[in-house]
């Protein structure tokens, strides 16, 4: 049993090793009698930073001598036999990510509101959360220690915040010396070591788009298959980020870049055999476009950063209905409710569920919500909070609620102003469903 997560804040003291957070009963952990609390500080001689390391060095070791601190102080040094693939059954402390010292001009830091959860200001550049979760890093900070690391345990796919090769540029967009903003030789060493790179360009009007785009995807894609792709996403706005150099993402400036984007893409799949340069949903669905078709995405390489996030999500909604077809529901006018969701989905989702209704005899309706919490251009469901649904109450028919399962934080039923599940029911007065489209499937059915 492995388990890790991103820890809320920054603490600025690290204590030696890592430190056990469960023992599984009956396991190798628990025969040792190591306990929640105890910290591993070596294995085999080596240092332990992490869970990583933990992982890294007893991997595939079937002799192994541990040196535990335990609760009480104590020093112990395990000699260890175990069996092949025999697992530890232990879990540890969160990783305490680093974070980064550049300035860029979208941080989306610089966006929120002052009372937001603490966890929306965390500037997390850290390699190990990039490989575990998928996190852009920027490698501006990154230290010897680190490119060491990544080669050494295999940290890879990495994802890197690129936005623009052009040196000036680069240097301009995160706010930082242009010695510092040069990372072409620490891309060559990773992808000259064999790390993968999936890359990512912020899309700012004006400032990285048009020949510094092109040039960016040019200068990546004669890397693939090192480089294995790009996602370029638009910059994002709220209401308090109002630096002067930022010019908002409009519907004409989404299906300018759709144009121009297009023709790259098309050359590249002649060349390459993959679409490699990505643009993000948000770009199709601002600019009023219908989204690439599947064979577009080919394995959806940057699916978590919203791109193919929309046409992989009607694809399973088209398996859905068929599934509705095997078996039709019972008593579909019992099922009279309504969902929210951002506005930048609303339409697209309205089209789906107004599928369900006319063949299945549901009462659906789908209403998209203003987010006011954040302001400016913030559509995307998963920035909605309890305030924003709360102020929707009279866009509500029907006997529930159905929210985006995202608006809410992963381990726990918050939202992201704060508020908790429990208070938004009480607060709308009607059962409140957050939900995936894999759980709304589900609930269709259990409803019934
Ligand atoms: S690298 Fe990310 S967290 Fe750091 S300043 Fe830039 S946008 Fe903000």
């Amino acid at each position: 049993m492995y388990e890790f997560a991103v820890a809320p804040a920054v603490t600025g003291i690290r204590r030696r090793g890592v430190e056990i957070a469960e023992v599984s009963p009956e396991s190798l952990g628990f025969e040792l009698e190591l306990e929640p609390g105890d910290r591993i500080l070596k294995v085999n001689g080596r240092s332990v930073r992490d869970y990583l390391d933990f992982r890294f060095q007893t991997a595939g070791e079937t002799e192994l001598v541990l040196d535990v601190r335990k609760t009480t102080g104590e020093d112990w040094e395990l000699q260890i036999e175990r069996g092949e693939g025999e697992d530890f059954g232990l879990s540890f402390e969160q990783i305490v990510p680093r974070q980064c010292a550049n300035e860029c001009i979208f941080c989306f830091c610089n966006g929120n509101p002052a009372d937001a959860r603490p966890s929306l200001f965390i500037k997390d550049e850290d390699v190990r959360l990039s490989f575990l979760y998928g996190n852009y890093t920027t490698l501006t900070s990154i230290t010897e220690q680190e490119m060491r690391r990544i080669v050494e345990q295999r940290l890879s796919p990495q994802y890197v915040s690129v936005h623009a090769t052009d040196l000036d540029v680069r240097a301009y967009l995160l706010g930082i010396d242009k010695k510092r903003a040069d990372i072409a030789p620490k891309l060559t060493r990773l992808l000259d070591a064999g790390i993968e790179i999936h890359a990512q360009v912020v899309l700012c009007p004006g400032i990285n788009d048009g020949a510094i785009l092109r040039k960016t995807i040019a200068d990546l894609a004669a890397e693939y298959p090192r480089v294995t792709s790009v996602a370029i996403v638009p910059l994002g706005l709220t209401r308090y980020n109002t630096d002067p150099r930022l010019t908002a993402v409009t519907p004409d400036f989404c299906r300018k870049t759709i144009a121009e984007i297009s023709a790259i893409q098309a050359d590249l799949r002649k060349r390459l055999g993959t679409t490699f340069a990505f643009l993000g949903d948000e770009i199709y669905l601002r600019g009023g476009r219908a989204v690439p078709a599947r064979s577009h995405y080919g394995d959806y390489p940057q699916i978590e950063d919203g791109i193919g996030m929309v046409r992989s999500f009607n694809n399973e909604f088209s398996a859905l209905l068929k599934s509705l077809e095997r078996r039709p529901l019972a008593q579909p006018a019992k099922l009279r409710g309504t969902v929210l969701t951002g506005t930048l989905f609303a339409p697209v989702f309205k089209t789906l569920i107004d599928k369900i209704n006319l063949r299945f005899g549901t009462w659906l309706t789908v209403e998209g919500v203003e987010n006011n919490y954040f302001g400016g251009d913030v559509s995307v469901a998963g920035l909605l909070t309890g305030s924003d649904l709360v102020s929707a109450r009279n866009q509500i028919s029907g006997d529930f609620v159905i929210i985006p399962k995202s608006t809410l934080k992963s381990d726990e039923e918050i939202m992201l102003d704060g508020m908790k599940l429990e208070e938004l029911t009480a607060k709308l007065g009607l059962l409140v469903y957050p939900l995936d489209l894999k759980s709304f499937a589900q609930f269709l059915f259990w409803n019934n």
